[in-house]
């Protein structure tokens, strides 16, 4: 029989590498992943009335209060999901049947669950345009739910859910918040937005892939999405992830400690912006003007397209992403730059770079000297595209 052979990456052993795509995915945590080690020694079903099975249901009981007090929620309505596509799904389902609001910039895990849906506008900086928000609520003769982020995932702007979500009670409208993006980066309070329905994504913030939250008010219905067992109090089915859930707990409780330390890679993404358009004059950052999130920039070179910028970046060693969802590796026109009000091509002609706590100065650096190069090598065809 042939050894088993242990995992290398090669980004790390060939050559210097800086991940700065930290909104499709952040790095592991350190004590994540000691948590989730720890996890994965326990034998248990954390359903199971034995010693084990209580060991393992101590951690998920565990991880809950700290996902709970992530959002300022209490545990009893802290749902563990397999992630947020889960949970924006498992609130969607329930109301195929309605009417809904959606805003246009929301995740196509949203999106894609109610096709009939109307869509809110948002301005030209990415924020959901609250005037119109409200005018469509009183249009509409039986609006059951809106659902608008708590910040974007291309662009990081900052959405004005409280505003919305007040509206939204003043008519007896139910709230959906997908908070994914903001976990970890802004305070997110679940009473003062008000929101019925909250999804958080582990991922996103150093806990593993494959773990979620849907958090739910107190008193909010919900119809399960996947039947069959009395878990979450039955509100979802199926044995527990316990090692991911453990991890997923750990990274909550991590990030809200080093909350107030967040806003400072805005320095550094400041510092990025200001180099790329010294370099490249005619990119627009989008959502410059509102309010962000101090990781994210998402920038447009008018005239490349973004998977030709995407490979040439990753060859000098930077990982960065489209500004479009490219869950099938393909990159399409961003929806929620047409929702900005760009035309297809400059939609197809954005690079994201989202960093966090552990981006150095060095992986800035790498990544506008890449830029430079790249764009030197791409300016010849952007000036006669222009
Ligand atoms: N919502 C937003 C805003 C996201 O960025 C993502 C991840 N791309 C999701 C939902 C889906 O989360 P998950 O990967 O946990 O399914």
């Amino acid at each position: 029989m042939g050894r088993v052979r242990p995992l290398v990456n090669p980004c790390v052993t060939l050559m210097e590498y800086s991940y700065l795509d930290y909104n499709a995915s952040a790095p592991l945590r350190d004590d994540a992943r000691s948590a989730m080690l720890d996890a994965l020694a326990v034998p248990g079903n954390a359903s199971s009335v034995h010693t084990p099975g209580r060991n393992a249901r101590r951690i998920v009981e565990d991880a809950r209060r700290d996902v709970a007090a992530l959002v300022n929620a209490r545990p009893e309505q802290v749902i563990f999901t397999s992630g947020a596509t889960e949970a924006n799904n498992t609130v969607l389902r329930g109301f195929v049947a309605e009417e809904a609001l959606l805003s246009a910039i929301e995740h196509p895990s949203v999106l894609e669950v109610l096709p009939g849906a109307a869509h809110l506008p948002v301005t030209q900086d990415g924020v959901v345009d609250v005037d119109a928000a409200i005018a469509m609520m009183d249009g509409m003769e039986n609006c059951a739910l809106v659902s608008v982020m708590l910040v974007n995932n291309e662009t990081g702007v900052i959405q004005p859910v409280a505003e919305i979500a007040e509206a939204a009670k003043q008519r007896g409208i139910l709230v959906h918040c997908d908070a994914v993006q903001a976990a970890g980066r802004i305070g997110i309070d679940m009473n003062a937005l008000q929101v019925d329905y909250l999804s958080l994504s582990a991922h996103k913030f150093g806990g593993p892939k494959g773990a979620g939250a849907l958090v739910t008010a107190p008193l909010a219905q919900l119809e399960p999405l996947i039947f069959g067992g009395g878990q979450e109090l039955r509100r979802r089915a199926g044995t527990e992830n316990v090692a991911a859930i453990a991890g997923f707990g750990m990274a909550a409780r991590g990030v809200a400690a080093e909350l107030d330390d967040y806003a400072q890679i805005a320095q550094k993404r400041d510092a990025l912006e200001k180099a790329l358009k010294e370099i490249s004059p005619q990119i627009r950052i989008m959502g410059e003007n509102a309010a962000r999130v101090a990781n994210t920039t998402q920038a447009v070179l008018p005239g490349a397209a973004a998977e030709t910028m995407l490979m040439a970046l990753d060859l000098a060693g930077v990982a960065v992403s489209s500004g479009s969802a490219c869950s099938s590796g393909k990159v399409h026109a961003s929806h929620v730059l047409t929702a900005m009000g760009l035309g297809e091509a400059d939609a197809s002609a954005a690079v994201r770079i989202s960093m966090g706590a552990a981006t150095t100065k060095g992986d800035i650096e790498r990544f506008i000297s890449a830029w430079e190069s790249m764009y030197n090598r791409l300016k010849d065809k952007l000036d006669q595209a222009s």
